[in-house]
């Protein structure tokens, strides 16, 4: 069943890679962590039977040293707790960008459509809770959704700047990729006057993978290709994706594979010749044409069981629910790797430089203690010969008083017995 297709349900999915590794380089965080925290207590109990005495293996600020360590492998594992996948979509409003993450997480989750104009950063992340709640950025009180339509209503309620970010904690329970750590940021319309930079300062340093959500009907914004042009100075080589999106609307259209083949060559120059972040063979990876309409309506009534009416189907609709899959799977691929990579790599160059830095304070004292040994020893050494010459001597000088008294004795004998003759 065509409908079923790219439902994640039955593959191994990409984003493990990024599970796997965090699940590894934490537990090995966690070793590393133990072994510090044996190491202080080995040292701080050398300086302690050590003090007072003119012999040191450790100083007590090498012994510092070794205690912050602790506190940089806290940190490191605080971090690390936090780390995720981020996937920042743009364009311009109406492109689509809500209905893309909703049929992603295969759930309503944003309010979509006229009048529900995203115009703050919404970010929907995975949340222990079974209950969804929402985080705004003036208080850490998260306040309880049970709806949609209460989340537009908080939505359009709140006074909001155009930068500012409103967290939905929508419970891991319910979406595959809320679990498998990911984190999906939606942006107000790049159309709505923006400041580009302040927008990428605050929420784009540390996205993995940017979807521009472009309406195949019309070709790229100057304001799209612009804030491209800006990431991709701030990022080195930033991951981006293009989904034509309203592809079930334009494939109406008469000479369409005209228009799709103009779309790919015009993305393409975009992608590989202007901000020369893919290749052309890669760029093709990175454009798709899809129906985010139709992929949310089909997999919300394939995950409830009732079968889709065929009326909110465009004919063709199979091809695009399958482009919709293939996207993701490309976009799954990337992102763990990107994220590994970038999340990673710090941690990792930090954990090494410690463990060097723990194992050269440890040969130290290894080595300051072997020196101490070695010179007990060679006093030790010169103390035995000085005993062995005592006892010599003392050998020496038994022998001659044993002669001695022998001498007197017979002296005396004589002496008595001729004193007695007389
Ligand atoms: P956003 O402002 O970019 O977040 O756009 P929305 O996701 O709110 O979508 C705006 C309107 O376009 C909604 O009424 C959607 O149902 C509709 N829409 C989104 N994607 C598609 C699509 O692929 N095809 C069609 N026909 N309509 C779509």
């Amino acid at each position: 069943n065509l409908r079923n297709l790219g439902n994640g349900h039955g593959r191994e999915s990409a984003l493990q890679l990024f599970v796997q590794a965090k699940k590894r380089i934490n537990d090995i965080f966690k070793d590393i962590g133990d072994y510090v925290t044996e190491v202080d207590t080995f040292v701080k109990g050398v300086v302690a039977k050590g003090k007072g005495g003119e012999e040191e293996i450790i100083s007590p600020q090498n012994a510092e040293v070794v205690e912050g360590f602790k506190a940089k492998i806290d940190g490191i594992r605080e971090v690390l707790s936090r780390d995720h996948m981020k996937v920042v979509f743009f364009g311009r409003t109406s492109n689509g960008k809500s209905t893309v993450i909703n049929a992603m997480l295969r759930e309503k989750i944003l309010p979509s459509g006229i009048g529900h104009t995203t115009n703050c950063f919404i970010q929907v992340e995975g949340s222990d809770n079974e209950e969804a709640s929402l985080l705004t950025e003036d208080s850490n009180q998260p306040k309880n959704i049970q709806s949609v339509k209460q989340l537009a209503s908080a939505l359009s309620s709140a006074k909001l700047k155009e930068n500012a970010l409103i967290r939905i904690l929508w419970p891991k329970s319910k979406c595959r990729l809320l679990r498998e750590d990911i984190i999906f940021l939606d942006s107000p319309g790049i159309d709505v006057s923006p400041d580009l930079d302040s927008w990428i300062d605050k929420h784009c340093l540390d996205a993995d993978v940017f979807v521009l959500v472009a309406n195949a009907e019309s070709t790229l914004m100057q304001t799209e290709k612009n804030f491209f042009h800006k990431v991709s100075a701030r990022l080195s080589k930033p991951n981006i994706f293009v989904l034509q999106n309203r592809w079930d609307v334009s494939e109406m259209e008469e000479d369409i594979d005209k228009v799709k083949q103009q779309h790919i060559d015009y993305n393409t120059q975009f992608l590989a010749d202007q901000l020369q972040v893919v290749d052309r063979r890669e760029a093709k990876d990175r454009v798709f044409f899809v129906s985010a309409r139709e992929a949310l309506v089909s997999r919300l009534h394939n995950d409830t069981g009732i079968p889709t009416p065929d009326r909110v189907l465009m004919p063709g609709f199979q091809a695009r629910i399958f482009e919709f899959a293939n996207f993701e799977n490309k976009f799954e691929v990337c992102i763990s790797k990107s994220a590994v990579k970038t999340k990673f790599e710090q941690h990792t160059d930090r954990g090494k430089s410690i463990t060097c830095e723990l194992r050269a304070a440890m040969e130290q004292v290894y080595t300051t203690s072997n020196e101490l040994q070695e010179k007990q020893h060679q006093v030790q050494q010169e103390r035995a010969h000085e005993l062995d010459f005592l006892v010599k001597q003392l050998d020496l000088l038994t022998r001659e008083v044993k002669e001695k008294i022998k001498v007197m004795v017979e002296d005396v004998e004589r002496k008595v017995a001729s004193a007695l003759n007389d």
